[in-house]
């Protein structure tokens, strides 16, 4: 039988690597607070180092440079790199940067047009150029794609694009975006919704503004991991700049956020555990009340629930990632879907409770909890609100059941239905008095 909790020795060892490589490495950086392109400079060695080890780009398929690890082995990588907003930087799979060329990539096997590559992917890849996702509205809800308004109209050998969008993430440091707009209002959604690259410097694109946010609520414009709000004003891009087929845009979003969501929910993990250890750390160490925090029940509680929840969204993460490694993304809908709202919700749990066991050391910027409370509260909004992938779990559950006006587990109906069954047996018990 099946049934296989452990990690291959090799793979382990790779994983030990990482865990040490973050902390040695890469923890240190997080304290300088140097601009990103300070960081861009600090981190070119360790980036070398992945490289060297292989390990850089793996999210992607083996013949395109990854190291097609499936997506159990790349979710307990993501777990390991997730502990710092650094790692996935150094590992080369930051986001929206590679969701961004798995988009490519897929549009590039769904076509042929191995052009892409050279293009835009392999700079992607390399670092060399910097992208934005621009899927979101400000004026439709982004939680129902469906409602997008932006417009791509063919004209000749050109596409021209119309709409506003916001939230899109590196928007104003971004070389090319990847805009998301209706290609054919006359068929459903799903069939008639494209995706684009656009060059930033093409005539009518235009970066209104950064969009101050929980994250960083005095945002300075021009700074990577921003998010524009960006007007698309009959911007003209030639015809091949359609990624995948017209109306593809769906299913391109879907190959693009199955995998994601398992590396998000295996980093959000990753800083979990790191609030955790914070939490637990401190609690031997603080003394009030006549005892150690750790002596107290409510923080034993916080203690033994984080470590519980934590290893609940652990295990049924990487149930999702199995299941999508045995039979793929779109099959594994209802898992990735429910991994999200869980996981998002563990991880935004534990960092509060670590807050809190902190008290106004935790609220202060000499912790890094604050920073992580701050990105575990996006975490509830992006990637599809918690609420929309809730809804899915549950028709999906509901599937299962049909309305009956009497419950089927009503006593007295069961009891009368069992009476009739068990007629001769009960009639002997009774005339036995027993
Ligand atoms: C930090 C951050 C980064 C982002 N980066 C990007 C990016 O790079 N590119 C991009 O295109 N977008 C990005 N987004 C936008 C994100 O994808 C959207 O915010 C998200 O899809 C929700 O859309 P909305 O904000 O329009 O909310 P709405 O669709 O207006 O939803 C608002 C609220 O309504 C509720 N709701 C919605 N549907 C249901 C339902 N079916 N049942 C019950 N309640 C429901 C939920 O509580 C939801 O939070 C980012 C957002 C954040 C916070």
């Amino acid at each position: 039988m099946a049934w296989d909790f452990e990690t291959e020795p090799e793979f382990e060892e790779q994983l030990a690597w990482m865990r040490e490589f973050m902390r040695e490495e890469i923890f240190p950086i997080e304290t300088l607070r140097l601009s990103y392109d300070g960081i861009l400079e600090i981190i070119k060695p360790l980036q070398d180092e992945v490289r060297r080890r292989g390990l850089w780009a793996a999210h992607l398929p083996s013949e395109l440079g990854g190291m097609g690890f499936g997506q159990v082995r790349l979710g307990l990588m993501h777990e390991v790199l997730g502990q710092s907003g650094l790692g996935p930087l150094v590992f080369g799979n930051n986001a929206p940067d590679s969701g961004n060329a798995e988009l490519l990539a897929v549009g590039m096997e769904m076509t042929g047009r191995h052009d892409i590559r050279e293009r835009w992917m392999q700079p992607l890849l390399d670092g060399k150029i910097r992208s934005g996702f621009s899927m979101t509205e400000p004026h439709t809800a982004g939680s129902d794609p469906r409602l997008l308004e932006t417009t791509a109209v063919k004209d000749g050998d050109e596409w021209v694009i119309n709409g506003r969008k916001w939230y899109t993430t590196n928007g104003s440091v971004a070389d090319i975006l990847i805009v998301m707009a209706v290609s054919n209002p006359d068929v459903h959604p799903y069939q008639g919704s494209s995706m684009f690259v656009v060059p930033v410097g093409t005539a009518g694109v235009k970066i209104l503004r950064d969009v101050g946010a929980m994250d960083d609520p005095q945002v300075v414009y021009g700074r990577f991991g921003n998010h524009a709000e960006i007007l698309y004003e009959d911007v003209r891009i030639p015809a091949d700049h359609l990624i995948g087929p017209e109306g593809s845009g769906f299913m391109l979003a879907q190959a693009r956020l199955g995998p994601g969501r398992i590396h998000h929910c295996m980093r959000w993990l990753g800083q979990s555990q790191r609030a955790f250890d914070m939490m637990c750390e401190r609690s031997l160490s603080r003394f009030t009340h006549g005892s150690l925090l750790s002596e107290k029940q409510t923080i034993q509680n916080w203690i033994a629930d984080s470590m519980a929840e934590m290893n609940a969204a652990r295990l049924m993460t990487l149930q999702a990632a199995w299941k999508m490694d045995k039979v793929g993304a779109s099959a594994s809908r209802v898992e990735i879907a429910m991994i999200k709202y869980y996981g998002a919700t563990v991880l935004h749990n534990v960092v509060d409770r670590a807050i809190q066991t902190y008290g106004s050391l935790g609220y202060s910027a000499d912790m890094p909890l604050e920073a992580m409370y701050r990105a575990a509260r996006a975490a509830r909004i992006y990637d599809g609100p918690d609420e929309v992938h809730r809804q899915t779990v549950a028709r999906h559950a509901l599937k299962g059941y049909t309305a009956s006006e009497i419950p089927t587990q009503h006593i007295p109906t069961r009891r009368e239905a069992a009476r009739e069954k068990f007629a001769g047996i009960l009639e002997f018990l009774e005339a036995e008095q027993v």
